[in-house]
């Protein structure tokens, strides 16, 4: 990847109170918003106006909020939008279009977010909790363990500032808004449900109340807990959902994803496969390839026979050559390798495509960010 990182700006880790985050205008439902604004003495139709500078205008600072007088808008936003992350650094690669945002939350737990322009689309990779328990020993978050869930607010507050960046036109292009949003920061989004789904309702709800996202263009990647799956395939919301497969054989698949002891390939495919069933989304199956790890062709026929087993059209898979983080024995395939497993795949029939690995050179693998300044 070209570009070279950059450093822009450097805060010591602030330590605070352990708990929960202080409470957000973004945690509550429009009722509760119009029963907290009305607590602090407003009327009702404040809640909709904050909604709007919120959601709309995608800011939380009182100086903007105009159409509210100024005694009221410096209460509300002290009460209703106090700070839940604070930026500590920002990396830069390939000309400015990709951007890592290492966040400080309210109690010292610190998360990432990945911000990569494309020609026709702006993504953005946030973080569903601090830390992650799933323990996959390739990954640089797996390795630092679960600090805590993260709420809605502070998922959603790093989509609003990346939503915010891009509105502002501080990202190369011309101003532009965000339209995809991939669970794939810190993190299993399906160990932490609740917050994550109340944040897809906001990402999804038409102005005021949300971004009007689309939720096809949300993706949720898990490890595969399969019960959850199941409760997501029931939600009616057809996000997209990405499994991290990263073998087709439990053998192996018990050491690269550890939760793999509990819910096998097997019952995870059947999951995935139901999800794709009742939503009538293609599944995303995640392939991180390891030399020789993983990337066998024989893993590859074994991976696409498994597929094809279920249905046919269901499924679409994302190979991406392994990140390997720092003191990790492994690496990525080798390219003929690579090449080799795509190649089988999609002689088994199976639509693949590798992803793409931007922000590598700034450690844009999962955790890695976060990692570093722990060591
Ligand atoms: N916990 C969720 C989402 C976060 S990880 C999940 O596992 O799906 C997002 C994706 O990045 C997953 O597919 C994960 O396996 C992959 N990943 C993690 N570390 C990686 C690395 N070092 N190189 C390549 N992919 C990696």
């Amino acid at each position: 990847m070209s570009g070279t990182p950059v450093t822009l700006n450097m805060s010591a880790p602030t330590r605070g109170a352990r708990g929960k985050p202080p409470r957000h205008f973004v945690d509550l439902t429009p009722e509760q918003r119009v029963e907290a604004v009305t607590a602090l003495g407003e009327k009702p139709f404040r809640a909709k106006q904050l909604a709007t500078h919120y959601f709309t205008h995608l800011t939380s600072d009182p100086a903007e909020m105009t159409d509210l007088p100024k005694a009221s808008r410096d209460t509300l936003a002290a009460e209703l939008f106090p700070p839940l992350l604070t930026a500590a650094r920002t990396l830069q690669a390939d000309g400015g279009t990709t951007v890592k945002t290492l966040w400080h939350l309210f109690d010292g737990a610190k998360v990432e977010s990945v911000l990569m322009r494309y020609p026709n689309r702006s993504t953005l990779c946030v973080s569903s909790q601090a830390g992650c328990g799933m323990a996959c020993p390739f990954c640089a978050t797996g390795q630092l363990g679960l600090t805590r869930n993260l709420s809605t607010a502070e998922i959603v507050e790093q989509v609003r500032a990346a939503a915010r960046s891009l509105a502002d036109g501080e990202i190369p292009g011309g101003p532009t808004r965000l339209s995809n949003l991939v669970f794939m920061g810190m993190g299993e989004p399906l160990a932490n449900y609740k917050a994550v789904m109340e944040t897809v309702r906001r990402l999804v709800a038409p102005a005021p109340d949300g971004l009007g996202m689309s939720a096809r263009n949300i993706t949720v990647s898990t490890v595969g807990l399969v019960p959850a799956i199941e409760k997501l395939t029931n939600e009616g919301i057809p996000v997209t959902l990405a499994v991290s497969m990263h073998a087709p054989d439990d053998e192996l698949r018990d050491t690269l994803v550890p939760v793999n002891t509990r819910w096998s390939v097997d019952q995870t495919l059947d999951a995935a496969y139901r999800y794709f069933q009742v939503t009538g989304r293609r599944v995303s199956i995640e392939y991180a390839l390891i030399r020789d790890m993983n990337d066998h062709a024989w893993r590859a026929d074994m991976l696409g026979e498994k597929l094809n087993a279920r249905g046919k059209g269901w499924v679409h898979c994302n190979p991406i050559p392994l990140n390997p983080t720092p003191g990790s024995i492994w690496t990525a395939s080798d390219p003929a390798v690579e090449a080799e497993f795509v190649a089988r795949l999609r002689a088994h029939g199976i639509p693949t495509t590798i992803r793409d690995t931007r922000g590598s050179d700034i450690d844009g693998a999962c955790g890695q960010l976060a990692a570093d300044e722990e060591g």
